[in-house]
């Protein structure tokens, strides 16, 4: 058996057409959504994921600000550059690109952007609203990853779901995500004993732990449902944290890297941008 293919850009793609459309009927009301993105100091890889973002934007017609800043910026200068965005009526959706610099308080500016405009989904309202299943804005990858799900028609009910990876952004809340659609969900993480013995029980299996190829057919029970959320670069070459030629024979579905859960999360980026702009009606 091979496994069927998530596949997340096709997905993506659907779903931006049908943004264009709802970013259509938003115009005859006179509202363009509007994200911000704060982008700190050089680093080459957040200055190519926030090309990435402002290209989506521009796909669907959100309109994007770029705010480029030096890496000696201060936290109170941050403070500030989000507090004046804070207050833009333009603005729907204020993204910080992390990393930012050790000596800014992560948390300080992630508690600084007002919830309303806080389209990443990590702001402590959010994700406490998130965890009651109140209606919010998700974590983007997260969300993704669900989305995938349900396109495919995968029930989630009773079945259980193990988490492999326990970040804030990705393992955490998408754990949280399958247990609001009443999946059984086991965490596993660096200090999990016998993970094996774990893995092998999912019916579906979520990787996002950043080490290449990590999880093996071994891992994986007969049938299962694995999403790699890993993004790694070896020789030049993107791979995720499965081994997807060995896995993708045991597994019923699984996702590519790349091209599976990727292009979901800048997806789920615009739609909070949009859902945020529809708020303001
Ligand atoms: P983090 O480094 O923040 O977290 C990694 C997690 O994996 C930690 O909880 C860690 O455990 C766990 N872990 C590490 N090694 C092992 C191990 N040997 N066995 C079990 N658990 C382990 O990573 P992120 O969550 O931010 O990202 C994970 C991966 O997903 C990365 O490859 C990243 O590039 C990718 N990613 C992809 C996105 C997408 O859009 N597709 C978006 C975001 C991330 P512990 O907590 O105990 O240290």
């Amino acid at each position: 058996m091979s496994a069927t293919l998530l596949n997340g850009k096709e997905l993506a793609a659907k779903k931006r057409e049908q943004m264009k459309s709802k970013i259509e009927q938003l115009a005859v009301e006179n509202i363009t959504p509007g994200l911000a993105v704060i982008l700190i100091g050089d680093n080459a890889a957040s200055q190519s994921y926030v090309r990435g973002k402002q290209k989506a934007c521009a796909e669907v017609g959100i309109y994007s600000e770029l705010i480029e800043r030096p890496d000696s910026i201060t936290e109170q200068e941050l403070l500030v550059e989000i507090d004046r965005l804070n207050e833009d009526p333009a603005i729907d959706g204020i993204l910080v690109q992390l990393p930012i610099p050790a000596h800014i308080s992560e948390q300080a500016v992630i508690e600084r952007i007002a919830p309303n405009k806080d389209v990443d989904g990590f702001h402590p309202i959010n994700i406490g609203k998130m965890m009651t299943g109140e209606k919010t804005f998700l974590p983007c990858t997260p969300y993704g990853v669900v989305e995938m799900l349900k396109e495919a028609s995968i029930d989630l009910e009773g079945k259980h779901a193990v988490i492999v990876g326990r970040s804030n952004i990705v393992g955490k809340p998408v754990g949280q995500l399958l247990l609001n659609e009443n999946a059984t969900v086991t965490y596993c993480h660096s200090r999990t004993k016998d993970m094996r013995n774990l893995t092998t029980q999912a019916d579906i299996l979520i990787v996002a732990i950043g080490r290449p190829k990590f999880v093996t057919a071994e891992d994986v029970k007969e049938g299962a449902v694995v999403v790699d959320v890993g993004i790694n670069r070896v020789d030049g070459k993107l791979c995720g944290d499965v081994d997807f030629d060995g896995v993708k024979e045991k597994a019923s579905y699984l996702t590519p890297v790349p091209g599976g859960v990727g292009p979901m999360t800048i997806t789920m980026l615009l739609e909070n941008t949009i859902q945020s702009a529809e708020s303001r009606k």
